[in-house]
């Protein structure tokens, strides 16, 4: 899991001992440029290190779908050259770029990104006055937590969320 990704994300990534491929989503606070000028390097590393068949599920605020069809546009042709030279077995064609993304806002309420193999990631509103919207996201899992503001002020929701003692929930 990466939360935002800035053009130092994929030359940290490595180093750190976790190889691309096993990057499995991305999520995305807001959207100034040095929050998400890596994401493209970082699609191509993990698809092309990886044989992955599947895109990479990118989360994020609304307006998250302008920028995964961006990057997905501006590597077309690169996704091409890479099938074309490597062949389809080792760069499956359909794991090019970034195949979903989520809407998530709200105000007061969280909204559940991913729930899967007992890992909760919820998005909640952030103030990042003027970039609206922009979420932070909270990590549940085997009975604890992490929360990752972005580049919030200190605002009553964020507290809220970073205090909540079990995950929160999409309903009402
Ligand atoms: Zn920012």
């Amino acid at each position: 899991m990466v939360v935002d990704v800035g053009s130092g994300a994929v030359r940290r990534i490595g180093p750190a001992g976790i190889p691309m491929s096993k990057v499995e989503d991305v999520f995305l606070t807001h959207f100034h440029s040095d929050h998400i000028d890596g994401l493209g390097e970082l699609l191509m590393q993990r698809w092309a290190g990886g044989a992955h068949e599947a895109p990479m599920p990118v989360h994020g605020p609304t307006g998250v779908e302008d920028v995964v069809a961006g990057f997905n546009q501006a590597y077309l042709h690169d996704d091409e050259y890479r099938v074309a030279h490597h062949g389809p077995k080792i760069i499956p064609p359909h794991g090019a770029g970034a195949w979903r993304c989520v809407r998530a806002a709200g105000r007061g309420q969280g909204v559940v990104v991913l729930d899967v193999d007992g890992l909760k990631v919820t998005a909640f509103a952030v103030s990042h006055l003027p970039i609206t919207p922009a979420v932070g996201y909270r990590f549940d899992y085997l009975g604890r937590s992490v929360v990752v503001s972005g580049d919030t002020v200190k605002s009553a929701n964020l507290q809220k969320f970073a205090e909540a003692p079990t995950c929160w929930s999409t309903k009402p």
